[in-house]
């Protein structure tokens, strides 16, 4: 629930109110506000209705959160909310790019791609070091070399790097190697994961899992938000459907729905949306058109040599042009390009 105090009330008021909330092993949240200080308690909502507040003198008024997720909420917090990544911002009204190989492969591969997703104007560079594939006979990625090199390449291009992580005692060795931990679709429910990024403190780019519900996305990003890492930012990657002439169904209408209910910032990401090289350009621009804040898309300087999702990666002519067509859309949504 939401507490309202009164613009009378002081800090010592809030703490006093703070603690009862406590003492029934509630959440308290504290979210001083210019004109006024707001309160948060959550948790078990019979023991919430136990909390007499309303009838505390300070407190104006006391508003249920409707929704199951709670801190990432719109009811939570109305304004949207911002994420630093290396030294750009996501959200607040700009647009990112972010873009590389599926894997880190090797140091040419890696920095000819960074190389080229620099020239054409990304402000990321994404490779996966530790990839959850399908196939056990899949190439699985570099792991902790992989992440020495996109160490380096993003050092070398100056681009802030996201990669995968699937492995919760993976954090602190990962933290040293890379600016964003991305969580894939198929660990969207690795609660021990979520966990483990939330006590950290870097960006997390969230997927949604190919199976999920909106509201599995949100409560998962809660998850992370409940141990106090508050750097997420959510991305649409595609679900299955009975469709099978794309790899997934871009569901764009959850970026426009999740920009009602939540305060979180949205990505898209239309390689593994839709799997098909020639449809990331047209998907990246319908994902602005929808209010996205960034797209992260696969780009290699070779792909037909790519260990992995080749047939989705952009080359530079593609990358370049998907850059030149993405302006206008950027320009006509209102947001500011991160260059
Ligand atoms: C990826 O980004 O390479 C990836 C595996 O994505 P997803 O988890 O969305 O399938
Ligand atoms: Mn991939």
């Amino acid at each position: 629930m939401i507490i309202v105090l009164k613009p009378e009330a002081t800090e010592v008021d809030a703490k006093e109110i703070l603690a009862q909330i406590e003492n029934l092993q509630l959440k308290p949240l504290y979210m001083p506000g210019t004109e006024r200080i707001v309160l948060g308690a959550l948790g078990d909502e019979r023991v919430l209705n136990q909390l007499n507040i309303a009838a505390h003198p300070m407190v104006e008024n006391v508003k249920p959160i409707l929704s199951n997720y709670k801190q990432v909420s719109r009811e939570m917090q109305s304004h949207d909310s911002e994420v630093k990544f290396g030294n750009y911002t996501i959200g607040g009204g700009t647009f990112t790019v972010i873009a590389g190989p599926c894997a880190v492969e090797n140091k040419e591969q890696i920095h000819q791609s960074a190389a080229i997703v620099k020239k054409h104007g990304a402000v990321g560079l994404r490779g996966g070091a530790f990839k959850p594939r399908t196939s056990p006979y899949s190439f699985q990625g570099l792991e902790e070399e992989g992440l020495k090199l996109l160490k380096e390449a993003s050092q070398e291009y100056d681009l802030p790097c996201v990669t995968e992580i699937i492995d919760a005692n993976h954090v602190d060795m990962m933290e040293d190697y890379i600016d964003a931990f991305q969580i894939g679709a198929r660990n969207m429910q690795n609660f021990k994961l979520l966990k483990a990024v939330g006590q950290s403190q870097k960006p997390v780019l969230l997927k949604r899992g190919m199976s999920a519900t909106i509201e599995e996305l949100l409560l998962a990003a809660e998850y992370i938000y409940n141990e106090g890492n508050k750097n997420v930012v959510l991305c649409e990657r595609g679900i299955r459907t009975f469709e099978k002439a794309t790899r997934n169904t871009l569901d764009l209408n959850a970026v426009a729905y999740i920009k009602t209910k939540s305060h979180l910032p949205v990505f898209v990401d239309p390689s593994h949306g839709t799997g098909i090289r020639e449809l990331v350009s047209p998907m990246a621009k319908a994902a602005v058109a929808c209010g996205a804040d960034g797209v992260i898309v696969e780009a290699h300087y070779n792909p037909k040599i790519a260990l992995s999702d080749g047939q989705q990666s952009l080359d530079e002519p593609h990358f370049e042009k998907m850059m030149r067509e993405l302006i206008p859309f950027v320009e006509a949504a209102g947001k500011v390009l991160n260059k």
